[in-house]
C-alpha cells in the first residue's frame, strides 16, 4: 500500500485501492501465524495482489473501465477471485483497463491514462495495461489480467514482465464481464514463470458456474518446473524440444530490434537443447480481420444488457421507455465502446451475417487447423508479441486501425483457443526518447510462446528453462 501511494500518482495503475479490505485480509493470515504458525498456510496467503476491474469482486467496486458501471459493486466473487481468496491472497484493489477490455493501450480507459513505469510517457500497453504497470511498478507481487485477443500477453512484453494466456476453458469465466465469450480468458501477469504457475494452480480447474470451463483434471504447474539447479552448467534440458518460429510474425512492418531479440531467442533455446525450426503458417494474417469481426459481433450481443435496468447507471431525465435506454447507452459508453456495437451489430445484420460474420468463423476454423496441425509437429510456436514496443501516450488513439493493427500476432492464439505465455526476451533503446542518461532508456521486449492446448503445464515448463 505504501508502494501505491508512493508511485500511483505517476502510474496510474488502479482505478481502485482497497486498503481496508487488504489490512483484514493481511490480519487474517498474521492471525492465523500467530495461534498455528505457518502450519496448513497456503504459499499465496499474504501475498499482495492486484485484480483487473473487469473481474467481479465481492464488495469492491468493479468498472470494467467504464462510466456505465462507475457504482457498480458486485455481490458476489469471479470464481478465479473466489479460489484465491481461499488462499489467504491479499487484494490491494481493482486495476486500470481499456473499457470492456477494447483496446491495446489503456487509453481507452474513461477513467484515466495508465503510464508504463519503465517510460511514463509511454503506454502501459492494453487491455490489462493497469495489471502489467502494477506488476512492472512493483506495486503488486502479481496481478490478475483478461485476455480476448492479447490483453494480458501485449502489456507484458510492453511492461516487460511474464504474462500467461491460459487454454480457454481451463480458468472459469463466471464473474469476469464479458467481452467476446468465445475468446475472453482470466490469466496471471507476474515477475517470474514460477510465480505465474503458482496463481495458475489456484485458479484453474471446471466450475458449475461456467459451461465452457473444463474438467481436465488439476495439474501442479509449479511442481512441474525443472529445479533451478538442474539448469545450469551447460545442461541441455530442452534436448528433444522441438519449436517452430512462425515466419509470419518477422520481417515487414516488424521493429528490427524485435526481430532480432526474438531470433537471439531462439538460439538461446537452440543452446539449451531446442530444435528451433522456421514454419510458415499461411493463414496466419488472416486471423486479424476474422477476430475483430468476431469479437465485435459478440460484443455487441454481450453489451446489450447495458441498458440502465438490468445493468448500468441510468440517464435521469428520460420522457419514455427508449430514450432512457439510449441516453443511458449514450451517456454511459465510450465512443470506442460504441464504434465497436455498431461494427458488430452490422456484422450481424441479416443482409451481411453471411458476407462477415459466418466468413470469419470459416477462418477461424481455418487459422484453429492449422496452428493445431503445427503443433503436432512442434512442443511449441516462437513469435515476437507485437510489431513494437511501448509507444508514445496518444502516439495511435487517434487511429483505431493502426492500434487494431498491433495485435496481429496474439489474436489468432484467441482464435484457436491455446495456451501462450510471453516472458522478458530482451530491451532496446527508445527511440527519440528525450534526455537520454548513460546507455539511453530502454524499452523491454517479450517473446510469445505458443503451446497445446491444456499443455501449460510443457508451455510453463519451456518457458521457466529459457528464464
Ligand atoms: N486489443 C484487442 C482488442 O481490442 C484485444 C483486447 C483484449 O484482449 N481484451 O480487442
Amino acid at each position: 500500500l505504501d508502494a501505491i501511494s508512493k508511485t500511483d500518482a505517476t502510474i496510474c495503475s488502479f482505478i481502485t485501492v482497497d486498503a481496508d479490505q487488504a489490512l483484514a485480509q493481511a490480519r487474517a493470515v498474521d492471525a492465523h501465524i500467530a495461534s498455528q504458525g505457518t502450519e496448513g498456510l497456503h504459499v499465496l496467503a499474504g501475498v499482495p495482489l492486484a485484480i483487473k476491474d473487469n473481474i467481479c469482486t465481492q464488495g469492491t467496486r468493479t468498472t470494467a473501465g467504464s462510466q456505465i458501471l462507475r457504482d457498480y459493486v458486485p455481490t458476489f466473487d469471479a470464481t478465479a477471485v473466489s479460489k484465491l481468496r481461499a488462499t489467504g491472497a491479499v487484494f490491494l484493489g481493482k486495476t486500470n483497463m481499456d473499457e470492456f477490455g477494447m483496446g491495446s493501450s489503456t487509453e481507452n480507459s474513461s477513467y484515466q491514462p495508465t503510464r508504463n513505469p519503465w517510460d511514463p510517457e509511454r503506454v502501459p500497453g492494453g487491455s490489462s495495461g493497469g495489471s502489467a504497470a502494477a506488476v512492472a511498478a512493483r506495486e503488486c507481487a502479481a496481478a490478475l489480467g483478461s485476455d480476448t485477443g492479447g490483453s494480458i500477453r501485449q502489456p507484458a512484453h510492453f511492461c516487460g514482465i511474464v504474462g500467461l494466456k491460459p487454454t480457454y476453458g481451463r480458468v472459469s469465466r463466471y464473474g469476469l464481464i464479458s467481452y467476446a465469450s468465445s475468446l475472453d480468458v482470466i490469466g496471471p501477469m507476474a515477475h517470474t514463470v514460477e510465480d505465474a504457475a503458482l496463481l495458475l494452480n489456484a485458479m484453474g480447474g471446471g466450475d458449475a458456474h461456467d459451461a465452457t470451463s473444463s474438467g481436465q483434471p488439476p495439474v501442479d504447474f509449479a511442481a512441474g518446473l525443472l529445479p533451478v539447479e538442474s539448469l545450469q552448467g551447460g545442461s541441455r534440458p530442452l534436448a528433444g524440444r522441438r519449436i517452430g518460429l512462425v515466419v509470419e510474425t518477422l520481417g515487414e512492418g516488424v521493429a528490427p530490434e524485435i526481430e532480432g531479440a526474438i531470433r537471439a531467442a531462439a538460439r538461446h533455446l537452440e543452446s539449451l537443447g531446442a530444435v528451433v525450426e522456421e514454419v510458415s503458417l499461411p493463414t496466419f494474417g488472416l486471423g486479424l480481420p476474422a477476430y475483430y469481426v468476431l469479437a465485435l459481433s459478440e460484443a455487441s450481443s454481450n453489451l446489450s444488457r447495458y441498458d440502465g435496468v438490468r445493468y448500468g447507471a441510468r440517464a435521469p431525465g428520460a420522457a419514455d421507455l427508449p430514450s432512457m435506454f439510449s441516453r443511458s447507452r449514450g451517456d454511459g459508453l465510450g465512443g470506442e465502446v460504441k464504434r465497436r456495437i455498431l461494427m458488430g451489430t452490422y456484422a450481424l445484420s441479416a443482409g451481411y451475417y453471411d458476407a462477415y460474420y459466418k466468413r470469419a468463423q470459416q477462418v477461424r476454423t481455418l487459422v484453429q487447423q492449422e496452428m493445431t496441425a503445427a503443433l503436432s509437429s512442434y512442443d511449441a510456436l516462437l513469435t515476437p508479441t507485437a510489431p513494437s514496443p511501448a509507444y508514445r501516450l496518444g502516439e495511435k488513439s487517434a487511429d483505431p486501425l493502426a492500434m487494431y493493427k498491433g495485435d496481429l500476432m496474439t489474436v489468432n492464439v484467441n482464435l484457436a483457443g491455446l495456451p501462450a505465455i510471453v516472458l522478458p526476451a530482451g530491451y532496446m533503446a527508445a527511440a527519440g526518447a528525450a534526455a537520454a542518461p548513460e546507455g539511453g532508456p530502454q524499452l523491454p521486449i517479450g517473446m510469445q510462446l505458443i503451446g497445446r492446448a491444456f499443455d501449460e503445464a510443457g508451455l510453463l515448463r519451456l518457458a521457466h528453462v529459457y528464464e
